[in-house]
């Protein structure tokens, strides 16, 4: 087991996922069944426009819906399915499911960007662009209207087939986001070359924002050095309205948090959106009257 990942640094041993625990064995047997059972749902939370207020996009994370545990968050098993070969096809079903509502976004006409969480196993799978390209035309989804986040860690531990990889999705129309900006370490020549639209800070930085300015300050250099690059920079983990008008000072340009909404099935997200507009409406009918 450690033999076979030796050269891949992200998946070094780490005892908290060994697949050959008991306990791992039982949960593994249980995420093949979930995935082939409809279990493993999503969930998407909007990505918002801080300056216009719009809704930019909808980020699909993914759940357990455990018959018997109940709702099981990522975490506790994308690790997982990453060290077991379980990750292609959980990455296959995501697209696809995260594709077909795109699909039906578009249908009600009010289309919206998905982004969808690529493991750093995936951006090592040369089949990606060509899996992606099927599932977006299977679903008649312009390559615009998908982005695709990738942690700044997984970029970092194979560079050289991340940037290969990332240009071949880049040149096909998609969208491409950082997750989890700052989190781990960068190489700054190393960013500038990649075909990034979008930079997520860190959500470490954003929860403390008010508490801890050394946080702030990361934030605002970050957002600076986003904006520097050329790419939008998005803020993760908005909890307040606090860390929200911090951002708004500091010019980010689109958030996302529990502040604005949670991560909802899609019924509740449609709901919320429709609810969202609705105050915009009023709001702007109350500007234009006064
Ligand atoms: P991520 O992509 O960085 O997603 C952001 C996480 O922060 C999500 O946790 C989200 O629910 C949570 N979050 C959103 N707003 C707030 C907030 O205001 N405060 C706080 N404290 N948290 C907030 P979640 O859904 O548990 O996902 C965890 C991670 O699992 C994701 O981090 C992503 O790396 C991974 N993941 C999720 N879905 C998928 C997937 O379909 N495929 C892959 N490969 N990874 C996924
Ligand atoms: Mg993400
Ligand atoms: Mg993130
Ligand atoms: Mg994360």
């Amino acid at each position: 087991y450690i033999a076979k990942t030796q050269n891949l640094g992200v998946f070094a041993y780490d005892p908290s996922v060994d697949a050959h625990s008991p306990a791992k064995l039982a949960l593994l047997g249980d995420l093949r069944r979930a995935l082939s059972s409809g279990q493993l749902v999503l969930h998407y939370q909007p990505k918002v426009n801080l300056t216009s207020g719009e809704i930019v996009g909808a980020e699909a994370l993914i759940r357990w819906e455990h018959p018997v545990k109940g709702l099981i968050s990522p975490d506790a098993f994308i690790p997982l399915a990453e060290h077991t070969g379980l990750i292609g096809p959980l990455t296959s079903h995501v697209l696809d499911s995260a594709l077909a509502q795109a699909r039906i976004w578009i249908d009600a006409g009010a289309p919206l960007t998905v982004s969808v969480n690529l493991s750093a196993r995936s951006l090592l799978d040369d089949g990606l662009p060509q899996q992606v390209a099927e599932s977006l035309a299977k679903h008649r989804v312009p390559a615009e209207l998908l982005e695709l986040e990738i942690t700044e860690s997984a970029l970092m531990a194979e560079p050289v087939q991340a940037q290969r990889l990332l240009a071949m999705l880049a040149l096909m129309g998609i969208r491409l986001s950082i997750d989890d900006f700052g989190a781990g370490y960068t190489s700054l020549g190393q960013l500038k070359n990649l075909p990034i639209t979008e930079i997520k800070i860190d959500k470490s930085f954003i929860l403390n924002m008010g508490l801890e300015p050394s946080d702030a300050l990361i934030a605002h250099s970050i957002i600076d050095l986003g904006h520097n690059l050329g790419m939008t920079v998005l803020a993760e983990g908005v909890e307040t309205a606090e860390a929200l008008n911090h951002l708004t000072t500091f010019d980010c340009d689109s958030a996302q948090g529990f502040y604005l909404c949670r991560p909802v099935s899609a019924a509740a997200f449609d709901e919320w959106r429709d609810a969202y507009r609705t105050s915009a409406d009023t709001r702007d009918a109350h500007t234009s009257a006064g």
